[in-house]
């Protein structure tokens, strides 16, 4: 039995503490499915919506949330491909338009008319949430709900930004951060066969990014890190840039190789300085790149479940939204916070769909 009302967090008012709400719980329409949340991920976008702190600011009151997963509970007409009981995750990429140039040439991440979850569609803050069938990530079986949540973003994220890297196998990627986007990228440039050096900042934070597979971790507090990276590699094929300070960005320029490739995924409001000179005569490619595409995200799924990606996880109760956010604020948390939405099997439709 679905119920009437669920609990939400809603955002009612930009930069000021969330609510937890009864709201009603949605009918899916055509193309729809109703998800039974068992747990959703926080991300730094996350903040940024509350905040709406973004050029495109989303519509007031709305759900944040675009890591969640969990399970089908009711599926709209027309829909084909889920039913009840399915485990599936609600990403960033909530819909697209499926017709423009870009969602047919492989770029749907970049189509016009999509909507993103938790963002200008309610996302996975909530104990349930609508999606479109066509879109969600089916989450494989060997992956439990609460370490599949931060693939859907952190994971894909960091994945398709390695491949847009251009760095291939046996080839030097340098990855800036170890924060929540970067402790997945080094897991995941491994598992693709890179070499991974990783710059962060402090002796704890760079141990940590060894532990997690990098060659060489570079402290940023005690060495500079450009210099760092030319004199032991000679300098870098690829740098993927989760950081979230421009400083870092200004830094990472000077890590590559000649004709290297950038690549931005944090976004740290304002901008950074390129050397020109240094960007024509080594070729240099400097590229932005956005979460992924769904043949990605089921591409950064599979390495999880395979157990060469496993996001550090600390879970913590929906009703602690508001200490994460200002955890996340102050930089305090180290790997990924997931909500806990539904404990282990404790619901009907949980125990029903054999889930774990
Ligand atoms: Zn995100
Ligand atoms: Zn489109």
């Amino acid at each position: 039995m679905i119920p009437k009302t669920m609990k939400a967090v809603v955002v009612e008012r930009f930069s000021a503490p969330l609510s937890i709400r009864e709201v009603p719980v949605p009918e899916p329409g055509p193309g729809e499915v109703l998800l039974e949340l068992a747990a959703s991920g926080v991300c730094h976008t996350d903040l940024h919506a509350a905040d709406g702190d973004w050029p495109i600011k989303p519509k007031l009151p709305f759900t944040p949330g675009h890591e969640g997963t969990g399970i089908v509970v009711a599926v709209g007409s027309g829909v084909t491909r889920l039913k009840e009981g399915d485990r599936v995750g609600l990403a960033w990429l909530y819909s697209a338009c499926g017709r423009c140039e870009f969602c047919v040439s492989g770029w749907e991440t970049l189509c016009l008319q999509q909507k993103n979850a938790g963002y200008s569609v309610n996302g996975s803050f909530a104990q349930y949430a609508l999606a479109k069938a066509d879109y969600l990530a089916l989450i494989p079986r060997q992956l439990s709900f609460v370490d599949a949540a931060p693939i859907l973003c952190a994971g894909v994220t960091t994945y398709k930004g390695l491949k847009e890297t251009g760095v291939r196998a046996g080839q030097w990627v340098v990855i800036l951060g170890a924060g929540g986007l970067g402790h997945v990228a080094i897991q995941y440039a491994k598992a693709m066969g890179l070499h991974v050096a990783v710059v962060e900042l402090g002796a704890q934070k760079a141990r940590f990014a060894k532990e997690l597979g990098a060659e060489i971790a570079i402290d940023a507090d005690s060495q500079d890190p450009s210099s760092e990276i030319q004199r032991q590699i000679g300098g870098a094929h690829g740098v993927l840039v989760t950081a979230v300070s421009t400083a870092a960005f200004k830094e990472a320029i000077g890590m590559l190789r000649r004709h290297g490739t950038c690549v931005l995924v944090g976004i740290p409001a304002g901008e950074f300085p390129l050397p020109i000179f240094d960007v024509v005569l080594n070729r240099y490619t400097i590229l932005g790149s956005i979460v992924g595409t769904r043949l990605d995200l089921q591409e950064a799924l599979q390495f999880a479940a395979e157990g060469k990606v496993k996001a550090t996880i600390e879970t913590v109760p929906l009703e602690a939204i508001n200490e994460v956010f200002e955890r996340l604020r102050n930089g305090e948390v180290q790997g990924r916070v997931v909500l806990g939405i539904a404990e282990k099997a404790s619901t009907e439709s949980f125990r029903r769909a054999g889930a774990h």
